[in-house]
């Protein structure tokens, strides 16, 4: 492991100058520091910035959110607004990982963990992501749990976050700070597509912080759900999961927003899915045509056909539920 300096921030100017450079921002460390552990980063200076102002939930004048990037998962978790306006979120973050690591981990490093790919950690393999141009060990090799839809010839990795899902089907916000200024960008612009570039996972610019997260109001976010399927009851990464909210009113879909995660380089909009649903039926025949439009593009590898199947019931089941609860 290469040697490192440790600074800890309490000004986000502070942090930002440090920040550059070969410098790393340390949230929870619960990613990062394993990824210097086995070479994939060897950054000359981590950042800390869990003692910057950049800690807690508050709600804004327009009954939207605004979520620290320093806030811990468990704390995002349990805030009561996020719980009874967004519970997708709020059943996403409690998705991921476990107790002690939710405690650790910040909403800022959760969005830019990354990929779980045994061979992104792996040293003696090609990839493309840990070293551009190296090529890809998972298209020939082990990818049952790797991506269906979007990937490229160059990476077929999936994206971990739980709570991304989550913060995409809420049309998030992330907000950041650099040397140059504030900017901000909706997490449907967050991740980019991999392309012939995966080591290149986000549009923020170079050295930016990540200084908190918005979340809109809408009368359909309350009614929502985070379902996630995995390969152990618990501690284990998304095979396939959906975030879904849905508004039901006279047996008609007044509005409805669907995201699924664990098949995609990033957390997937099934947009296709929403315009299949908006103003018609909330029938189970509907949402398997939703369903299938949100499937429509995918590919699936050698050994990930399953995750077509498995995606497809979940959406339906999802919105069965919620649809069942809305009509209540
Ligand atoms: C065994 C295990 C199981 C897990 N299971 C799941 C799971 O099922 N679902 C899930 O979603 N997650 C899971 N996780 C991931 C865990 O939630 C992440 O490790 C965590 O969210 C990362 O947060 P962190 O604050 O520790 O990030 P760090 O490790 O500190 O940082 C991660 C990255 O973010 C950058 N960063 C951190 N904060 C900022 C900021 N404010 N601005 C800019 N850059 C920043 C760092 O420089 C680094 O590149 C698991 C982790 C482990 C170890
Ligand atoms: S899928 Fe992506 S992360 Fe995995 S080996 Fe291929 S290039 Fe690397």
């Amino acid at each position: 492991m290469r040697e490192f300096a440790y600074q800890r921030a309490t000004r986000v100017r502070e942090a930002l100058v440090a920040g550059d450079d070969d410098g790393r921002y340390l949230g929870g460390g619960t990613n990062l520091v394993d990824l210097m552990k086995n070479g994939v980063e060897a950054p000359a200076r981590l950042v800390d910035v869990r003692f910057l102002p950049l800690d807690g939930v508050r709600e804004t004048p327009d009954g939207g959110l605004v979520i620290g990037a320093t806030t811990t998962n468990s704390d995002a978790a349990a805030d009561p607004a996020v719980r009874r306006r967004f519970p997708a979120l709020s059943q996403a973050v409690l998705a991921g990982a476990s107790g002690q690591l939710r405690n650790m981990a910040t909403v800022g490093g959760n969005l830019l963990q990354r990929t779980r790919c045994a061979y992104f950690t792996d040293s003696s393999q090609p990839c493309n992501k840990r070293v551009p141009g190296s090529g890809c060990a998972a298209i020939a090799g082990e990818h049952h749990n790797h991506a269906i839809l979007g990937w490229s010839p160059h990476c077929v990795a999936t994206h971990p976050s739980d709570m991304a899902v989550a913060l995409a089907a809420f049309d998030a916000v992330v907000h950041y700070e650099t040397l140059e200024g504030a900017g901000e960008l909706p997490l449907s612009e967050f991740y980019l597509p991999v392309g012939d570039t995966p080591q290149r996972e986000t549009a923020l610019p170079p050295g930016a912080l990540i200084t908190a997260v918005t979340l809109p109001t809408s009368a359909v976010f309350p009614r929502s759900r985070y379902r996630k399927v995995r390969e152990r009851a618990s501690y284990a990464f998304a095979t396939v999961s959906v975030a879904a909210a849905l508004d039901v009113h006279n047996g008609a879909v007044r509005d409805v927003r669907i995201a699924l995660g664990g098949v995609a380089s990033r957390p997937w909009r099934a947009l296709a899915a929403e315009n299949v649903l908006r103003g018609g039926p909330a029938t189970a025949e509907r949402f398997l045509a939703a369903a299938d439009a949100a499937l429509a593009a995918a590919e699936p590898l050698r050994d990930n056909g399953y995750k077509v199947t498995l995606a497809r019931n979940l959406i339906a089941a999802v919105l069965t539920e919620l649809a069942e609860e809305t009509e209540r």
